[in-house]
């Protein structure tokens, strides 16, 4: 179709569009003189036998295609109704491709996959009254037509859900004239009328930060490191950067590691600015994905909180990024393009030339050093807002215990447990495990569960009745009889999970009411919303959760929280163990004392001499921070020395080691690079492929994204074969 179009228009201009495809590049294309397009355009073309939408990238006639004859270009067929893509966003696509050694097209996509928000905006449809009541009246249809004598037209869903009437009594009132179509404007909140009125007083010291971050929010890139304690009063100050942003009419983008965040956060950011602000995470519905795209290109958006694929939109006119809990490794993208979202926002701000903001109570070693360089500023909230003390926290000797096996709670920790809930306050036990217990097996022949598509153990679910793999998802009912040798109820729990945890201590306090909370056991961003709303208000007196109740939340009523194996994660042997683990017990113990009560934090270990337990207990900081800096120095690694890993995965496993060792043969030689391994990941097979690992190690100085590309330009990959390449790793599963 457009080879007839080729031969009857004229030559039209030639423009590289680029492809939301893990393509090595652009393909050239021509434009029809009367087509209205530039570059960043939004245009449909034609691939192979399909159209697909993509973006104009330049002009054509470039390297890659500069060859293809004119005569041999097809047409581009259309130019899609919405703003071009912005440069600086094409700027930081493609920046981010040449980092995370992705293709283009692959990073585009992340930026362009509601392609519904593409298309002409269809009208949003709402109902009005529009004629007499109807003959027969039910009390269904009364409350519909009350709530329209008394509020603006609605859209039929809503109006179903708030009147608490089928879709059916609506139509219904549309059969009798009572009701009439209207459509209506997609309405944005008008930030300004609330910007002033709400403002809560501030304590000296944030008034302070606050005025530290406002000096920087007019003079193009910086990069604040906002370090204060839980509960000092981050997001109040942060919310002033955002007022002062919106007052001036650009956009302001908050990145929030986790949804469970973000239902009291909405809240909170609801009182302070009397609307709610533009939600993008993976649990928008189809019409809002499509919506809420559009109005951050068309710069109706104002302010928009989402994970970190928010870094993606395409933002008419983005004044300022927020990274909220900055040192979150929810924030590190481990499928498809590997990227941590807390760099990338820093390159997009750098791009963009404006300021961005690093929040947390446990800043990451790489911001921190950022400080010491003198690349980020750093502002300090060192004290708990409204004079409440952080918490006291304490060890439990676990190796005095005494604790018979198949029992996790100290009685000293018992002891401080009934006191506070005999005191009307809330307990909080943590143990990072979801599930009943983390390995289960045969007490007569010790066969144990393991996942068919991973190297990994299956975990036994007992509210579920299932055994399940954390790692692929694999699930199975729990038998009755052991698969290796037929024995009935012989199978033997190893260790603690959460909902083991409930058993005992349902058992341990009768009186209390118990409640567990792992991702698995909360289904979706209502029920999240509803039960944290039910801690709040101590409806639950006793809970039991995973690392998703430690951050962000504000139980007032929680006065004592017991974390049950604070070395769980430091066994790892990871690189940043120690660092996360600080992080994450740093912030459950924050959860305490943000009430009026003061608050105070056990941990049972094995290893009360461990430095991340003792900087726990002594509060000191910055003599941990410095310990640790100074092993990762001397070892250099991040945030001294770069690491770049490549996984080699496929179904075959020779064909793996031998790509996996063909690319080691061919690897950068250069003194300040060493390529380590390839040896078999840890989880070496991985959803039914096996994985071999690879890891750079070079000084900061080196441009490992550069040194990766050259490797891996070179080298010739089986087509059933993968290698991913993750710059900076986290994980090295
Ligand atoms: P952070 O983000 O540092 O953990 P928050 O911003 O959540 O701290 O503040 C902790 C609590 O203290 C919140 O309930 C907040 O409303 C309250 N708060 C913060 N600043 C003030 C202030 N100046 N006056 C009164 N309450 C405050
Ligand atoms: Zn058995
Ligand atoms: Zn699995």
């Amino acid at each position: 179709m457009a080879d007839d179009r080729a031969s009857i228009a004229g030559p039209g201009r030639r423009v590289n569009v680029l492809l939301p495809l893990p393509l090595r590049g652009a393909y050239d294309y021509l434009l029809d003189d009367d087509l209205d397009a530039e570059t960043g355009s939004f245009v449909v073309v034609p691939l192979g036998q399909r159209l697909l939408a993509g973006v104009i990238w330049g002009e054509g006639g470039g390297d890659e295609d500069g060859q293809v004859a004119e005569s041999r270009l097809r047409y581009v067929e259309a130019v899609l109704p919405v703003p071009p893509m912005p440069e600086v966003t094409r700027r930081f696509i493609e920046w981010l491709a040449d980092y995370t050694c992705a293709a283009p097209g692959s990073v585009l996509r992340m930026g362009m996959n509601v392609p519904a928000a593409l298309r002409a905006p269809k009208p949003r449809l709402a109902y009005e009254l529009a004629g007499p009541p109807p003959e027969r009246m039910t009390s269904a249809r009364a409350r519909v037509i009350e709530l329209l004598t008394h509020g603006p037209p609605m859209e039929p869903r809503d109006l179903a859900n708030e009147a608490g009437v089928s879709s059916g009594v609506i139509r219904g009132l549309v059969e009798t004239g009572t009701l009439a179509p209207v459509t209506i404007p997609d309405a944005m909140p008008d930030w300004r009328a609330a910007l002033d009125a709400t403002a809560p007083i501030l304590n000296d010291t944030q008034r302070v930060a606050v005025a530290d971050i406002a000096a920087v929010l007019t003079t193009g890139f910086s990069a604040t490191l906002l370090d204060g304690v839980t509960g000092a009063g981050k997001t109040e100050v942060y919310f002033e950067a955002i007022a002062a942003t919106i007052a001036r009419g650009r956009q302001v983008a908050v990145l929030l590691p986790e949804i469970a965040l973000t239902a009291e956060w909405l809240d909170r950011f609801e009182a302070r600015f009397g609307a709610r602000p533009t939600q993008w995470h993976s649990d928008l519905g189809s019409g809002e994905r499509r919506r809420h795209w559009r109005a951050v290109a068309e710069n109706r958006a104002k302010v928009i909180v989402g994970a970190r694929s928010a870094l993606f939109l395409p933002y008419a006119d983005l004044g300022l990024i927020i990274v909220d809990e900055e040192h979150d490794p929810a924030f590190k993208q481990e499928d498809g393009v590997i990227y941590h979202a807390r760099d990338m926002a820093v390159a997009r701000a750098s791009l963009g030339e404006i300021p961005i903001l690093l929040v947390s109570a446990t800043p990451s070693l790489e911001s921190l050093r950022n400080v010491e360089l003198g690349r980020y500023r750093h502002v300090g909230l060192p004290e708990r807002a409204g004079g409440a003390a952080l918490p006291e926290v304490h060890t439990i000797d676990m190796r005095r215990a005494g604790l018979p096996a198949g029992r996790w709670l100290s009685p000293e920790l018992v002891e401080a447990a009934e006191a506070a809930l005999g005191a009307g306050e809330q307990v909080m036990l943590f143990l990072n495990r979801r599930g009943y217990a983390p390995l289960t097996l045969c007490r007569t022949c010790g066969h144990r569960f393991e996942c068919p598509h991973c190297s990994a153990w299956l975990v036994e679910h007992r509210f579920a009745g299932r055994l399940q793999c954390h790692h692929c998802g694999h699930s199975v009912r729990q038998p009755k009889e052991c698969p290796s040798c037929n024995d009935s109820d012989s199978f033997a729990a190893c260790g603690p999970g959460v909902e083991r945890l409930l058993e005992e201590a349902v058992a341990t306090f009768p009186e209390a009411r118990a409640m567990v909370v792992a991702s698995d056991t909360v289904h979706g961003p209502a029920a999240a919303q509803a039960l944290m709303q039910s801690i709040r208000e101590n409806e639950f007196n006793l809970v039991i959760g995973t690392q998703i109740l430690a951050k962000g939340h504000n139980f007032p009523s929680l006065t004592l929280v017991g974390v049950i194996d604070a070395d769980l994660g430091l066994s790892g042997g990871d690189l940043r163990a120690s660092e996360r683990t600080y992080q994450l017990l740093t912030q459950v113990a924050g959860r305490a004392g943000r009430g009026e009560k003061p608050g105070r934090a056990l941990l049972q270990t094995y290893n009360p001499e461990h430095p991340v337990i003792e900087a726990l207990v002594s509060g000191d900081r910055d003599r941990f921070i410095k310990q640790e800096m100074d092993e990762r120095e001397r070892a250099s690694m991040p945030p001294f020395g770069r690491l770049v890993a490549l996984i080699v995965s496929g179904g075959n496993e020779q064909q793996v080691i031998d790509t996996a060792q063909a690319l080691a043969r061919i690897g950068p030689r250069a003194p300040d690079i060493r390529v380590l391994g390839p040896a078999p990941a840890p989880l070496r097979l991985l959803r039914g492929r096996f994985r071999w690992r690879l890891l750079m190690h070079t000084r900061r100085a080196v441009n490992a994204s550069a040194v990766v590309r050259e490797w891996l330009a070179n080298a010739e990959l089986p087509n059933a074969v993968r290698v991913a390449v993750d710059v900076d790793p986290y994980s090295f599963l």
